[in-house]
């Protein structure tokens, strides 16, 4: 199944994303986190995609027993890092083979040691080049990055939305977000990327936190502003993670609750690879999936 085409219908979307563990990790022990997770009905799993061979055959283990074995539908991270044109058509392929019909198309970061994105000779400098080469010659649904708060590269998020406008042009069906945690960013930035002709469905990114000094360095590796009501809660009982798990998920439930109460077509969650935050949210949550023309309704007082 397409998930432009699940987009496009009235249900809620509901989709958690999912990373290959360490090398030599346990794909045994991710696979019945994935089991539990699907418990909560997802629509999708994403599977992240990581340098280096061995990560990336993991990446497409994981997206192929999850697709084929857990019969849940799949969205496969692939980025543009140390690829050539070839490699990237070899594992087009075997996303193919695998009946993954999904990809979500992105540059990737600069590997370990190295601080600016080089692009591969015979490979793609931006993003964009690789959704118009998945489109050119393949016929997946084709997913990219948005950042509510600009990407750490870009002078602006003027500049960054004009790019992200070059990978809808290009064929991108869905955009999913970076992590943040003020929505006024995510409604800025949807504001701004329709004011640009961006039609396509955006889903914000969710992250529970649930470590401090977890968050803290990924917040500040992907420029994601913390709050300081936030920031200051969580640094007050952040020796306790049992208190930040239990205020990062309440954070996170009022979080979702306001976005679903502004007319989103989905929620993505960072899922870390653990079940219990992200179902502690779900099933608090309004979440009954809902037609989402209701919610419409609700926001507007039915005039839809
Ligand atoms: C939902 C999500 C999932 C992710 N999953 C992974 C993953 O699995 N593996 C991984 O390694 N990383 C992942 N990332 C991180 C991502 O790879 C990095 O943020 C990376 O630095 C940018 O990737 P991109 O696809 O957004 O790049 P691009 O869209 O190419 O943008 C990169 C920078 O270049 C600028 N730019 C874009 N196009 C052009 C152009 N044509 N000309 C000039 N400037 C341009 C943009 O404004 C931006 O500053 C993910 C990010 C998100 C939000």
């Amino acid at each position: 199944m397409k998930i432009r085409s699940l987009y496009s219908t009235n249900k809620l979307m509901l989709s958690f994303e999912v990373f290959p563990p360490a090398r030599d990790g346990n794909i045994k022990e991710l696979l019945t986190v994935v089991h539990q997770l699907a418990r909560l009905k997802p629509d999708f799993i994403s599977v992240t995609y990581g340098a280096g061979g061995s990560t990336q055959d993991m990446s497409l283990e994981i997206a192929s027993k999850i697709k084929n074995n857990i019969s849940l539908e799949v969205l496969a991270h692939l980025t543009c890092v140390q690829a050539t044109k070839a490699d990237i058509a070899t594992i087009l392929n075997s996303f193919k083979k695998r009946n993954i019909n999904n990809v979500l198309a992105l540059r990737g970061d600069p590997p370990t040691g190295e601080q600016v994105f080089k692009k591969t000779e015979g490979g793609f400098g931006y993003a964009n080049e690789l959704v118009e080469f998945i489109k050119a010659n393949y016929n997946f649904s084709i997913g990219v990055a948005g950042y509510p708060e600009k990407h750490v590269e870009a002078p602006n998020l003027t500049t960054d939305i004009e790019n992200l406008k070059r990978k809808v042009d290009a064929g991108a069906d869905f955009i999913i977000t970076q992590l943040f945690f003020n929505n006024d960013d995510f409604y800025r930035f949807r504001d701004m990327a329709q004011n640009k002709g961006i039609e396509i469905p955006i889903i914000p990114g969710i992250f529970p936190i649930f470590n401090y000094k977890q968050i803290a360095k990924i917040a500040s590796l992907c420029g994601a502003n913390i709050p300081n009501h936030l920031n200051d809660t969580l640094a007050g009982v952040s020796k306790d993670n049992e208190e930040v798990a239990k205020y990062g998920t309440e954070y996170a439930i009022r979080q979702s609750q306001d976005l679903l109460d502004n007319g989103i077509a989905g929620l993505h969650f960072y899922s870390m690879n653990k079940s219990r935050h992200v179902a502690k949210i779900v099933r608090e949550l309004d979440l009954n999936r809902e037609e989402k023309d209701e919610i419409k309704k609700r926001i507007t007082g039915g005039a839809v």
